[in-house]
């Protein structure tokens, strides 16, 4: 059987409505009736859960294949209205292997789900028997992750960016750490989808924007002026028009340069309702802040589209930077952007810079600045503005990158 349970559902219905949250679920039970055999049964189980019972099953490969199937349906993002374009985390488990009755073998199958949710969701996993913990895991998050804000858990941590011209530090991306007793320092990604699907993610983002415009405006008091901030938003953010008076207030109390705060927007986001996206960016435009696209080249980044939006800069998705200097596909694919945005008139910024070689050919082909391991690692405010506001060491080393080129 599977069980299968839908990724960040609770933000799809915040942000797009409830009535669009009902059909999708409609066109997702469709979607699946449609998919599975005759012999087979579909089940709506819970607010966002389906089960799929597959019978006359020889193996594993026939589970593997149908929840592959699923997955990749719900993932559809084409332009076209019946595409689904979401995530869902399956578990699987099968009869009589991991269970004799129909209770165990929900039970089985929902531990197996959960594991798929913890590993970053939108994928299948089949029950193994040492899963046993894995719900309560998440149970502990959850109650953890409810407790951080108040506790001040969470921190900010600065990765720098560079101009790729002169070297100059230009400013930071603020990335969200959590300081969780006995777990270390976590990142975003083992609680971001947590957070989204039970709403905690409102009052830490809330919280994000806040405290990188308190940190802009310390370091301001400290005489580090003309550092631009980045800040990552959620889709979330953007329901019932919210964003622009949270960050309105954020620039009222700490009284900071609008222009130090870059507001990081995904392609998610823009394709909500245009016209109720594009009045709430330019009401965050005329506050003062900029805006940049993030994850540029994942989604539907057409150019028609992008001309829509007051965006100011371009963040190159990493994955094309990867390969950047072995793959013809992705070096192409970064010259286009990179001319894409210049013709739009927008910076364009390359992140997950790793490689020396990488960054020559981001350099060559006239990107404006750059980002990632190899120009440096977030680091916690006070070592950031040691080493690369005081220091300057990682400038003189792009310098360094560009004399040996
Ligand atoms: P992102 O916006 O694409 O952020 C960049 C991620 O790439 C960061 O991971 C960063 O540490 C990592 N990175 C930077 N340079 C390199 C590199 O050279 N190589 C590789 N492999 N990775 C590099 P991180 O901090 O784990 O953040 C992951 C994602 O979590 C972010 O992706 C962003 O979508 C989200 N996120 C982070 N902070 C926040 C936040 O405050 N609020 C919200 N809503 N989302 C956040
Ligand atoms: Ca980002
Ligand atoms: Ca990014």
């Amino acid at each position: 059987m599977h069980f299968i349970d839908l990724d960040r559902f609770k933000s799809i219905n915040d942000s797009q409505g409830h009535a669009m949250g009902d059909r999708l679920l409609r066109r997702i039970a469709e979607m699946l009736v449609e998919l599975i055999g005759e012999e087979d049964t579909v089940a709506r189980i819970g607010g966002d859960e389906f089960a799929v019972l597959q019978s006359n099953i020889t193996g594993p490969e026939d589970t593997a294949r149908l929840a592959d199937l699923i997955i990749a349906r719900l993932n559809e993002s084409e332009h076209a209205p019946e595409a689904l374009n979401v995530g869902a985390s399956i578990g699987i488990s099968m009869a009589p292997q991991d269970a004799q009755d129909a209770e165990s073998l929900m039970k089985n199958a929902d531990q197996a789900m959960y594991a798929a949710k913890l590993a970053g969701g939108n994928m299948w996993r089949a029950f193994a028997a040492e899963m046993g913990t894995n719900s309560s895991q998440v149970v502990n998050l959850e109650r953890d992750l409810l407790n951080a804000i108040a506790q001040r858990e969470f921190v900010l941590n600065y990765q720098p960016q560079f101009d790729l011209r002169t070297g100059a530090l230009t400013g930071a991306e603020a990335l969200l750490r959590w300081r969780r007793p006995e777990a270390g320092l976590v990142p975003p990604g083992h609680f971001l989808s947590l957070a989204e699907e039970t709403g905690l993610i409102m009052p830490i983002n809330e919280w994000v924007i806040h405290e990188a415009c308190r940190q802009i405006g310390d370091w301001a008091r400290q005489g580090v002026t003309g550092l631009r901030v980045g800040v990552n938003l959620s889709p979330i953010q953007f329901r019932r028009r919210a964003i622009a008076k949270v960050v309105a207030a954020a620039l009222a109390e700490t009284r900071i340069d609008p222009r130090a705060l870059d507001l990081e927007l995904t392609e998610g986001i823009l394709l909500r309702d245009v016209d109720d996206i594009i009045p709430q960016l330019n009401a965050l435009r005329s506050l003062g802040v900029s805006l940049s696209l993030d994850d540029f080249g994942t989604g539907y980044s057409s150019l028609a589209y992008m001309q829509k939006f007051p965006l100011d800069r371009l963040k190159i998705d990493r994955s094309f930077i990867q390969g950047l200097a072995e793959n013809k596909n992705d070096l192409a694919i970064a010259r286009t952007i990179i001319e894409l945005g210049h013709i739009l008139n927008l910076r364009v910024v390359a992140e997950g810079i790793e490689t020396n070689a990488q960054l020559a050919l981001l350099k060559a082909e006239g990107c404006d600045e750059g980002q990632g391991f190899l120009l440096g690692q977030a680091l916690a405010p006070d070592v950031f503005l040691n080493e690369l506001v005081w220091q300057k060491s990682q400038a003189s080393f792009l310098c360094a990158a560009r004399s040996a080129r």
